[in-house]
């Protein structure tokens, strides 16, 4: 009889092969993944929730919101090459970046405390867990769980717990499991923290290539950071302390007048939004170079997955319109859900263009997302999900129509299915369609720096000369 299968595939253990008929429920010994994800309500006081992956900005004031919420909780650091390197030291092959990135991140901070804080790796699993955002795919977002703790066990913290929340659910499982309230409170916290933090990064990229006194905008930014850590942390007013800092921004001395050309950092969501070693700080180098940056921000992502849930309704109605008369009550509930859809993208626009207009960031527009659904739609399905999914391609498109920015930049991360196929396949066409369009496509292995560099300052020359080109036009009219 031809071996097939066998019973037990441990590695370094002895196996025996059974073929197919032999096999039965006790011989056959599936892979199983330990899942440790017990925190009950009495841990909170004891038990420090990690978590990061933002920007600066936005994780220090989630870290002030959870504070306000009743847990301890600590930001990791933003992630550099020692937290890549440790990443592909302890995950699995042929990750994508990001992975590695915010895996060896959290491996790091924990050899931190282990061998330099004098934590024992016991009291360490007792007293601290990372909380992350999940998806179920389809790329390998929905993977990151599985490879943290593969990474965590693979270094010395077996049993560490990772808890994870995707729209509204905690994980389930384990033991006691009710120490994180993934209720609405913990996710207007969150995206109270989220949007406030957007709308300072974007008033730094306006101004900080225009300050007068070097660093003048990152002294601001950090004083209203403090400002808001405590509001926020200590449930002070946040409208008092948002009118503190619109002080402090204000008082950056700014000299418009210095013609520089404008970049748009478009790309997968974690790369692009990044500031550390990710994407080579590709935001800072920009500056640097003399440009003026326009970076994503999260509040374009909340929006999209808004958009995805709205656009996911109208097919079920439309397919049960087909289907049957039987189902017509379920459609009063999505009748229902997309009216809900509708009031969380309009609360959503409203508080962010109310803390806009409070921190003094004027004339900025989020992006319309059924706008970038239809331009995007003839080059790349709507309905295709992973990474940016449509939204990449319509950005750009935007860009050169609406004449947005002198250069785009995507930034994809190596490994990355999604974005690689956005950037090296469609935006080709689009580029050929749109023949005024400046992009590049880069790609962040993590030791390509000056390819990187080198390749960003070829199209900063012809951003430059264009921007020059426009800048002289106007005063000549
Ligand atoms: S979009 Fe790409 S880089 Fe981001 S998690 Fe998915 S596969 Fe990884």
């Amino acid at each position: 009889m031809k071996p097939l299968l066998k019973e037990n595939n441990s590695v370094g253990e002895v196996v025996n092969f059974v073929s197919r008929d032999q096999l039965t429920d006790s011989n056959v010994q599936h892979w199983h993944d330990e899942n440790p994800i017990n925190f009950s309500a009495e841990e909170r006081s004891k038990t420090t929730l990690l978590f990061g992956g933002l920007t600066e900005m936005h994780d220090q004031l989630l870290e002030a919101g959870m504070v306000a919420l009743g847990y301890k909780a600590k930001a990791l650091p933003v992630a550099d090459f020692e937290a890549l390197q440790c990443g592909k030291e302890y995950g699995n092959r042929g990750q994508c970046n990001p992975t590695y990135f915010t895996v060896g991140n959290l491996v790091n901070y924990l050899c931190d405390l282990r061998d330099n804080k004098n934590l024992s790796v016991a009291e360490i699993i007792e007293s601290y867990l990372f909380v992350t955002a999940a998806t179920c795919g389809p790329c390998r977002f929905g993977m990151y769980v599985t490879e943290y703790r593969k990474a965590l066990r693979d270094a010395g913290f077996e049993g560490f717990r990772i808890l994870s929340f995707q729209g509204g659910h905690a994980g389930k499982g384990g033991n006691k499991n009710d120490g994180l309230e993934t209720d609405i409170k913990f996710f207007s916290t969150t995206i109270k923290c989220v949007v406030i933090a957007d709308v300072l990064n974007a008033i730094g990229y306006r101004i900080r290539p225009y300050e007068v006194e070097n660093g003048a905008t990152d002294r601001a930014l950090a004083a209203s950071k403090e400002l808001l850590q405590v509001a926020i942390g200590k449930r002070k007013s946040l409208i008092k302390a948002l009118y503190q800092c619109r002080k402090l921004l204000a008082a950056v001395k700014t000299d418009f007048s210095l013609v520089k050309p404008k970049v748009l950092v478009i790309g997968e969501f974690w790369a692009m939004t990044t500031e550390g070693d990710g994407n080579y700080r590709l935001q800072r180098f920009l500056e640097q170079e003399g440009a003026e940056c326009e970076v994503q921000p999260i509040t374009n992502w909340l929006l999209y997955m808004l958009w995805e849930e709205k656009s996911r309704l109208k097919e079920t109605m439309l397919l049960r319109k087909v289907e049957s008369t039987e189902n017509s009550h379920k459609d009063k509930k999505s009748v229902l859900a997309s009216f809900q859809v509708n009031m969380a993208t309009l609360g959503l626009k409203g508080f962010f263009y109310g803390v806009a207009s409070l921190l003094g960031l004027k004339k900025y527009k989020l992006s319309d997302m059924d706008e970038i659904a239809r331009i995007s739609h003839p080059y790349y399905l709507n309905e295709v999900r992973g990474g940016e999914g449509h939204m990449e391609v319509g950005k750009l498109i935007q860009a050169v129509e609406q004449k947005k920015a002198h250069l785009v930049i995507s930034v994809k991360p190596f490994g990355c299915m999604p974005s690689s196929g956005v950037s090296d396949g469609v935006q080709s066409l689009i580029t050929a369609r749109y023949p005024k369009a400046n992009f590049i496509a880069i790609e962040t292995t993590g030791d390509g720096a000056v390819n990187v560099y080198s390749r960003v300052q070829m199209a900063l020359f012809r951003a430059r000369k264009q921007a020059q080109k426009e800048s002289d036009l106007l005063l000549s009219e």
